[in-house]
């Protein structure tokens, strides 16, 4: 059974535009796998340590019949392939950084994969391009999207074709 899946994109390190674009391609050739829709890319400022380049981020849709933990592995490799290093710092920079926000309307919460990601909820660089693509949406466990909005400012989050 297929589900539908979105994936949140980031990247901040050596030419993020291109990272955030290929990725967006090779998400949608995973097996079992087809992309449905993806947002405008966005620039943001980076979240945790300061003193890094600002992020470019999106949102894809896919429809996949991957299981989660299939789907997390892929993602793990696709970072790798875009020479993500893993040191271990939380908020580092990163030439791509992939993460599950929703998997159809399951609520994981396991040692290795939690979904909806927590920190999905508070981002603006997630819920502004994840509205592009739904008109609305529940997330599990959290409510609906656009009540998710009205306490999330965009602050200077800006769509690329914007700046
Ligand atoms: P990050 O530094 O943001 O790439 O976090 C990577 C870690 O988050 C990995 O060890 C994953 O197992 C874990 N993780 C937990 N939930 C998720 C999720 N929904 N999507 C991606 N990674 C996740």
């Amino acid at each position: 059974m297929s589900v539908i899946v979105y994936i949140a994109l980031g990247s901040n390190l050596d030419t993020p535009i291109s990272h955030i674009q290929r990725a967006c391609q090779e998400l949608g050739a995973l097996p079992q796998t087809r992309s449905l829709q993806c947002s405008r890319l966005y620039q943001s400022t980076p979240h945790g340590a300061a003193d890094q380049p600002d992020y470019i981020n999106a949102v894809v849709e896919l429809e996949t019949r991957l299981p989660s933990s299939e789907l997390l592995s892929m993602l793990q490799s696709l970072e790798q392939a875009h020479g993500r290093v893993h040191t271990g710092e939380r908020w580092g920079p990163r030439p791509l950084d992939l993460d599950i926000l929703l998997y159809g309307d399951q609520q994981i919460d396991g040692p290795n994969l939690q979904i909806p990601h927590p920190y999905m909820v508070e981002r603006a660089f997630v819920l502004y391009p994840l509205a592009e693509l739904v008109t609305d949406l529940n997330i599990p466990g959290y409510g609906l999207l656009s009540d998710l909005l009205q306490t999330c400012p965009a602050g200077e989050l800006e769509p690329l074709n914007e700046l």
